[in-house]
């Protein structure tokens, strides 16, 4: 199944995708975890992009574009795929649209994730990661056994740097004035279903799952 996974930052579309990736077996593609990455790896393409995940804001279309074309080209052959974090504008949007025709297929669904703006904000701002092998964690959802250590590996944990309050709130705007347009996009298309992200990830799993199933996901 081809799916796209829409929603504010913090809504919980990577973790639902984890799931949705290790039941049904279908690739995420996180251009979040794709730029990350790259700063981590300091390629041209990671320093320029790091610049604009710093402030809180989309790193240019064309660098965006460019990552998930290549990355989507291992994809396109095979079960299907999960979009986590892409398209985040219209002409994103538009541009997928054009990759995926070039080879003969459309995206089957997308799927709106809805949380509360408290909720939201409760969530990234106690969101804490682990440098070195990526697990993430809440300091009140999903705490370490060991405060601020990392249960895999050990690390140390990290808040990320585009988590800190001014950069939420500066997320959240782009997310109302680039982002949140696609719902209607998808909508005159018929392509969108809403889902309650709310409460504990296993609950939003089961909710998902269902949806899921009920489009024909075995
Ligand atoms: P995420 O992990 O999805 O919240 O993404 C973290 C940051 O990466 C965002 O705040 C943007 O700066 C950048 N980013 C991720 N996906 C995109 C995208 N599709 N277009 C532009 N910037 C993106």
């Amino acid at each position: 199944m081809r799916l796209v996974f829409l929603g504010a930052p913090g809504v919980g579309k990577g973790t639902q995708a984890d799931r949705v990736t290790a039941q049904f077996g279908w690739p995420k593609i996180s251009t979040g975890d794709l730029l990350r990455e790259a700063v981590r790896n300091k390629t041209a393409l990671g320093l320029e992009a790091k610049k604009s995940m710093d402030a809180g804001k989309l790193v240019p279309d064309n660098v965006v574009i460019g990552m998930v074309r290549t990355k989507l080209a291992e994809s396109l052959c095979g079960k299907g795929f999960i979009l986590d974090g892409f398209p985040r504008t219209v002409q994103q949007a538009e541009e997928l649209n054009g990759i995926l025709a070039g080879s003969g297929i459309d995206l089957d669904r997308v799927i709106n994730f809805r949380v509360s703006r408290q909720d939201v904000v409760h969530r990234l701002s106690g969101r804490r990661s682990c440098p070195k092998c990526q697990s993430v964690f809440h300091v009140d959802f999903a705490a370490p056994k060991v405060s601020g250590l990392c249960d895999r590996c050990g690390e140390a944990l990290v808040q990320r740097s585009d988590d800190k309050p001014e950069t939420i709130e500066a997320r959240l705007k782009v997310y109302d004035e680039q982002t949140a347009p696609l719902i209607a996009y998808y909508e005159a298309k018929q392509k969108l279903s809403d889902l309650d992200g709310s409460g504990a990830p296993g609950h939003v799993y089961d909710r998902l799952a269902s949806v899921l199933r009920g489009l024909g996901a075995k």
